[in-house]
């Protein structure tokens, strides 16, 4: 059995190691089109600050730990074209030699693309590249260039276009590095993922740093401040029509990625939710023998059915089921909840399944009640105040989903866990107030934080009591 993965990030490595674990006799070959298998791309913003001393440091795993396990690497090599029907693999090795390869089952793990806004000096004729100091930010290469940027043009200030998880982590890096920051969001809030009303502590918290922040600007062209500059100039306009101008030694583009589905749909497959791959909960894509998974693929949300969430933790999961399956198993993806927390500066931010809009769209009668409690009992030194908005539905008590806002020691990540377990396993708000939970002042109180939460949004609901 020839198994081929293409992509050496999250899905195709994890497809790989499933499939070598379950058969040690498998023949499995990975194909990547660069020289970083299996990188942490979600640690990049922690390289450039200068937290992670060394790129060889975000390997999960050396080229050497991947082998050993019995995959062949084929690096700097590019898939490029599939002939489902022959079962063949057309290559282009590091010397652009061509060569076609056969295989049993294909898993499909190109992943995403940076989204580059239609704004010139981004895209169209007047583009501006990395020599310029424009920058996207998604693969190795990507940060291998801005670190040339950062290293050799030693830029003192920076536009970052965007003020999703990505932009916020990096207005935090350069912030780091020293460089002075402007963020420019397009919405009237940062981190669009969760309410307006934490995004504005996300707000106050990149400003107590110094990042300057521009919400409910659209950023309209990127040019260099005067002809043969070094310095580029961005032009946005405000929510009010307004012109803002800001020039800056560089500027960071962070909107988004969509899905890279070009030699999927060339083999044969169909598309889905934003164009990602079309695939049934076995990663199948309905091209015979062809698996796919990762953030090329659609993601099946448990609550809202099929959607687009590129994230690492699913793309891990789903290439764990696609390996499983393309050995003949029949595992399901059990699906996603949205489940995210992102660090900035000394707060941390967290959410799972849904928000009281979303839950309106997927059918349910939601209520959102915002409260705040303690991570731990606050006559013990270092406590800190949780902000929690959890959305459960007012006919059935279902608990729909929870946002957390804390300092990054108070626990969010782990808390947003526990939400979204309860989520996972279609529990009630009342019952998240029976859980038994663990209790020592030092790091926590008889009463959680996510259930003194939960117990608020029965008060509110209810008009009653729930905490005795
Ligand atoms: C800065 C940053 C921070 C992030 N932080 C988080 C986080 O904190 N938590 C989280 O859950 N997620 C995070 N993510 C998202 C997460 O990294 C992605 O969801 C995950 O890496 C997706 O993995 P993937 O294997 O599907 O695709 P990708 O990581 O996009 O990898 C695609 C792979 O396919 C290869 N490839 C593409 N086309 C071809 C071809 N034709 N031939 C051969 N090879 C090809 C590429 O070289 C690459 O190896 C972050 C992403 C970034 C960029």
């Amino acid at each position: 059995m020839h198994l081929v993965m293409i992509g050496g990030s999250d899905a195709g490595i994890s497809a790989a190691l499933r499939a070598r674990e379950l058969d040690p006799s498998a023949d499995v070959t990975v194909v990547v089109a660069d020289a970083y298998p299996n990188f942490s791309i979600c640690g990049i913003p922690y390289y450039v600050s200068g937290e992670v001393t060394h790129w060889r440091n975000l390997a999960h795993r050396t080229v050497a730990d991947l082998e050993a396990t019995g995959m062949s690497l084929r690096l700097d090599t590019t898939a490029r074209r599939i002939d489902p029907e022959a079962r063949k693999l057309l290559l282009t090795g590091p010397g652009r030699a061509e060569e076609l390869i056969g295989y049993d089952k294909l898993i499909i793990g190109t992943g995403a693309v940076s989204v580059r806004p239609p704004v010139p000096g981004i895209t169209g004729p007047d583009a501006l590249g990395t020599a310029d100091g424009v920058h996207l930010l998604h693969s190795m290469g990507d940060t291998i260039s801005l670190m040339r940027t950062l290293d050799e043009a030693g830029p003192s200030s920076a536009v970052i276009v965007g003020a999703g998880y990505i932009g916020l982590e990096m207005a935090e890096a350069l912030t780091a590095r020293g460089l002075a920051v402007i963020q420019m969001e397009r919405l009237p809030e940062v981190l669009p993922t969760v309410d307006p009303a934490l995004g504005a502590l996300v707000h106050a918290e990149l400003s107590s740093h110094g990042v300057d922040v521009l919400t409910g600007t659209t950023v309209r062209a990127i040019s260099r401040a005067e002809p043969g500059a070094a310095r580029l100039r961005v032009d946005a306009a405000a929510a009010d029509g307004e012109q803002v101008t800001r020039a800056a030694d560089m500027v960071l583009v962070v909107t988004g990625v969509r899905p890279d589905t070009a030699l999927a749909v060339s083999a044969g497959a169909t598309l889905g939710v934003r164009g990602a791959i079309a695939v049934d909960r076995g990663m199948r894509t309905g091209v015979p023998d062809v698996f796919a998974a990762g953030d090329c693929v659609v993601t099946h949300h448990r609550l809202l059915g099929e959607t687009y969430l590129p994230l690492g933790t699913t793309a891990h999961k789903q290439g764990r089921i696609a390996g499983q399956n393309a050995l003949g198993g029949d595992r399901e993806f059990a699906g996603s909840l949205g489940t995210q927390v992102v660090k900035i500066f000394d707060q941390a931010a967290a959410r799972t399944g849904l928000r009281d809009h979303e839950a309106t769209s997927a059918g349910f009668d939601p209520v959102t009640v915002e409260s705040e409690a303690d991570d731990h009992k606050a006559y013990y030194p270092g406590s800190h105040r949780i902000r929690m908005r959890v959305t459960g539905d007012r006919a059935t008590g279902r608990l729909l989903g929870m946002q957390l806002f804390g300092h990054r020691h108070a626990e969010v990540a782990k808390r947003i866990d526990i939400a979204a377990t309860a989520i996972f396993h279609g529990m009630t708000i009342d019952g998240i107030a029976d859980l038994d939970l663990s209790y020592t002042p030092p790091l926590g109180s008889p009463w959680e934080a996510i259930q003194m939460g939960a117990q608020a949004w029965e008060r509110h609901v209810l008009g009653c009591s729930a905490a005795s």
